[in-house]
């Protein structure tokens, strides 16, 4: 859909089905996955810090990349999926330079459970694969209604998440549609301190903190997430302090 006809649609009003394509963002499906097997792991905001760590999908393989940073308290990758990326299709991050915030645009999601964000997230990934063709999961890093932080595609790599920009771009997807519900305050509180970590750890100031609409005409990250990432940004709010 072009801009004209998305910015006509939403003038006029929209049908549920047409909200939930606008919501969305990525292309990301419905589809679920069962037994998937978690290891929970509750983040701790005040002990993010990024230490070196090979993940078990580069020990096998004849691709080589360098390893990733993943930040302590993050939940890996491992923990979600043992697919691994066509590295074959993917490009090198380069150095980070912005860092831009995303909703799921799929149905509200409201749970605290591990399991279930383990879940949607495979469903996630499987979406941006199978059906968007795409080398792996769009995001860097998704974080879940409680406030858990997941580590998605790896960092050395350009994301999949706003298009034609991806370049130094790290993309932050929080769970949920932020058109229908609100963030839940453990989630904006890790967005928050998350972000800010990455702010400090690649040298980005809040001026290059972006939300997919800021960049793309899209309905991404949802009115509601919208206004808290305004609102964190502007004077006074903890990504202007960070
Ligand atoms: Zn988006």
């Amino acid at each position: 859909m072009d801009q004209i006809s998305r910015r006509h649609l939403l003038r006029s009003g929209l049908g549920a089905g047409a909200l939930a394509f606008l919501a969305g963002c990525g292309g990301a499906g419905t589809s679920r996955r069962p037994g998937i097997r978690v290891t929970p792991r509750a983040s701790d905001a005040s002990d993010w810090e990024f230490v070196s760590q090979k993940p078990d999908w580069l020990e096998n393989g004849t691709v080589s990349a360098p390893p990733p940073s993943v930040m302590k308290g993050v939940v890996p990758r491992s923990s979600w999926t043992r697919a691994t990326p066509k590295l074959w299709d993917t490009n090198p991050m380069g150095r980070v330079s912005r860092i831009t915030v995303h909703h799921d645009g799929m149905t509200p999601f409201m749970s605290t459970s591990s399991s279930s964000a383990a879940q949607r997230l495979e469903s996630i990934r499987n979406a941006h694969v199978s059906g968007n063709g795409w080398a792996d999961i769009g995001y860097h890093y998704v974080v879940d209604p409680a406030g858990r932080v997941w580590e998605a595609r790896s960092t050395t790599l350009q994301g999949a998440h706003v298009k034609d920009n991806n370049e130094g771009n790290i993309g932050v997807m929080v769970m949920g549609n932020y058109e229908q519900q609100v963030p839940t305050s453990a989630a904006s509180k890790s967005l928050d301190d998350f972000v800010a970590s990455l702010m400090r750890r690649y040298q980005v100031g809040v001026s290059r903190v972006f939300t997919h609409r800021e960049i793309r005409p899209t309905a991404c990250p949802g009115v509601n997430l919208q206004r808290v990432m305004e609102s964190t940004r502007s004077r006074g709010g903890a990504l202007a302090r960070a």
